[in-house]
């Protein structure tokens, strides 16, 4: 992309081919990244991407084997992470047990020196922001998970960083607790106008908090987009899959907009050819009683027929397992109070628009 603006936004944190080997395994293969002043930026991808190694060589624990980290106009790839203006937030809290919260998040201030009256004025305003100005005299041991996590959080903000760095924050917090902080550090991020690097394996975290999602694979770039870019217009079937739950089938496409599955027949949209994987979202597609075999599907419509196999009830769902020659297709309705079971057996109909059809060349 451009080396300096992004959208009307200026770069502020800038990866050129960023580079981390291990004796002959890659962990981040040439990396290139531009990550726009004020944005909130999830690195996603399953465990062994290279998330972390990226965060790390960012906040400068990992020496890169190859490239350049510059912020704003400064290449900092060198320099010491003490001298990068960064503020670190972790899974693991680590937090001193001894020290009381406010002198957890005092210590980043002591170490630099600031002045005491200083010290005392930023690390109210600090847990303030993470509501927790009421604990400030517990010890960690005497906090629940959640507020660890928010005393990590003040604890990198109160030095007042340029880039406030993330890893995994909310993975060790209860599901509910999760949501509350995705929240919070999402208004924080954003009344401060702090520049993000958020690291998650999970696509609602990254979907749902951040400015711009870059997909990882196996150390490389995989997409870069924003939340609805990547649901919405998935690059790659290893998006498609990783970013929302998705149908996959294979087949072979015939050139005219047709792909024959099996036995089976659907139309995509464009006139592929080849062997092709066929995706589509489970919440996209409807299940009818197919009471007669053999009807044909409106225009613009795919329809296969099946046997109903599974039912299972997820609360503001239900979502049903469908046998479809041979492939299994999962459809998710919203749960009418709980109505809507159908008997396992049933001889259904599996139907969406062409629109709806996700299709990649394989091999991609
Ligand atoms: P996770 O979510 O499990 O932390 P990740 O996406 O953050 O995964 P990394 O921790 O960045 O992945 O690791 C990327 C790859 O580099 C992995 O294959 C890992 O085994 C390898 N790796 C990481 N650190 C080292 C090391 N010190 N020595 C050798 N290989 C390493």
């Amino acid at each position: 992309g451009s080396p300096t603006v992004s959208g009307d936004r200026a770069v502020h944190l800038q990866l050129d081919g960023l580079t981390k080997r291990y004796g002959d395994s890659v962990a981040v293969a040439a990396l290139d990244l531009a990550v726009p002043k004020g944005e909130l930026v999830a690195l996603l991808g399953p465990s062994g991407c290279g998330k972390t190694t990226t965060l790390r060589m960012v906040a400068g624990l990992i020496r890169p084997s190859a490239g350049r980290i510059v912020v704003g106009s400064q290449d900092i790839t060198a320099m010491p992470p003490y001298r990068r203006d960064m503020g670190l937030v972790f899974q693991s809290y680590a937090l001193f047990p001894h020290m009381t919260v406010a002198r957890n998040v005092a210590f980043g201030l002591e170490m630099r020196s600031v002045p005491r009256p200083e010290i005392e004025r930023r690390v109210k305003e600090a847990l303030a922001m993470v509501r927790l100005e009421a604990l400030a005299e517990r010890r960690p041991r005497e906090l629940s998970g959640g507020q660890q996590q928010r005393v990590a959080l003040a604890r990198a903000l109160v030095i007042r960083p340029s880039i406030l760095l993330l890893d995994e924050p909310l993975s060790n917090l209860d599901a509910k607790l999760r949501d509350e902080m995705r929240n919070e550090i999402r208004d924080i991020q954003q009344s401060l106008g702090i520049t993000a690097v958020f690291v998650t394996h999970d696509q609602v975290e990254a979907l749902s908090m951040c400015d711009k999602v870059v997909v990882m694979r196996g150390g490389k770039l995989e997409q870069v987009g924003t939340p609805v870019d990547v649901y919405e217009h998935p690059a790659t079937p290893f998006v498609a899959s990783f970013v929302g739950r998705t149908n996959r089938l294979e087949g072979q496409a015939q050139g005219d907009g047709r792909v024959v599955i099996g036995a089976m027949e659907v139309r995509v949209p464009g006139r592929p050819g080849g062997r092709v994987e066929v995706m589509v979202r489970p919440h996209r597609m409807n299940l009818v009683e197919a009471v007669s075999g053999g009807e044909r599907a409106a225009e613009g419509t795919n329809r296969l027929e099946g046997r109903l196999v599974r039912v299972t009830f997820v609360g503001d769902l239900l979502q049903y397992h469908v046998d479809v020659g041979g492939a299994e297709i999962v459809v998710e309705k919203a749960s009418d109070h709980g109505r809507g079971f159908l008997a396992v057996g049933t001889p259904v109909a599996v139907l969406w628009r062409v629109d709806d059809t996700m299709v990649f060349g394989r091999g991609a």
